[in-house]
């Protein structure tokens, strides 16, 4: 028989309404589940958005993970929803998987207020709305390690001017390190042996200045973040998921996220 013991999480995160909290899927060994509640950020307006907290049986790190601060990138934003399906054992895990309602709806890379992903000025305050609720949320739940899910059009230092089947490191703490030892695992496990342009790399790490919310994470909070661009070059859309999918279960795993279940 299966048994079934949920955490109370006490009213949810502080200041928040929780608007549901259910058990996450139980596994057959009898140990606690994970727990799931979910709110929505700049609720009653256009840009409404989940945003899903797993919490483990155990306590560990927290890491946040994001999909669709590009609404075209549907790759990211797909890979984003199947890791906010899944249980953990230890830690917490935020995931806001369709980050720019307005964009995603639209299928365009911006949706208003222009690129999302310029608007996270380092040391100083994010440029939008929308990019101050999810700034807001960064700050609220104080990730050990931030992820950010993107699709490219091209192939990073092959096809000038594109940045895909890279993993792009912020300097803080190991993620130059883990973002190198993810590109090995994506390359091991995914990535044929006839398709090289393909094979992941980490990229340079994030420049200072650059206003990308994954970089402010780095540069503002000196947590380590990082970019996943999975290109849509030769790649068909259930492929490039499928990789981006893995990268963040890698990069969650080196964060001391153990991935036990789920959807
Ligand atoms: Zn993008």
């Amino acid at each position: 028989m299966k048994r079934r013991t949920v955490l109370s999480r006490a009213g949810g995160v502080v200041g928040i309404a929780v608007a549901g909290s259910v058990p996450a899927t139980g596994d057959s060994r009898g140990s606690p589940v994970a727990t799931r509640d979910t709110y929505t950020l700049l609720d009653g307006t256009n840009h409404a958005t989940e945003v899903v907290v797993i919490e483990g049986a155990q306590s560990g790190p927290t890491a946040l993970v994001t999909g669709g601060i590009h609404g075209d990138e549907i790759s990211g934003y797909r890979a984003a929803e199947t890791v906010s399906g899944w249980d953990i054992a230890q830690g917490t895990l935020v995931v806001i998987p369709r980050a720019n309602t307005i964009a995603i709806e639209r299928g365009t890379r911006e949706g208003t207020g222009g690129d999302l992903n310029r608007l996270f000025p380092p040391g100083d305050e994010p440029a939008s709305a929308l990019a101050q609720a999810l700034w807001g949320a960064i700050e609220r739940h104080d990730p050990d390690v931030y992820i950010d899910l993107h699709r490219s059009l091209g192939i990073y230092n092959v096809q000038p001017g594109y940045v895909g089947q890279a993993i792009f490191p912020t300097a803080a703490g190991p993620a130059v390190e883990h973002a190198q030892a993810v590109a090995d695992i994506l390359n091991d496990e995914k990535v044929p042996w006839y398709m090289p342009l393909h094979k992941y790399r980490a990229g340079d790490p994030m420049p200072e200045s650059g206003p990308l919310i994954a970089n402010k994470v780095g540069q503002d909070r000196d947590t380590p973040a990082y970019i996943v661009e999975s290109t849509s070059f030769l790649l068909d859309l259930d492929t490039r998921t499928d990789w981006t999918t893995r990268a963040a279960d890698a990069l969650l795993a080196r964060h001391g996220i153990e991935r036990t279940g789920g959807r």
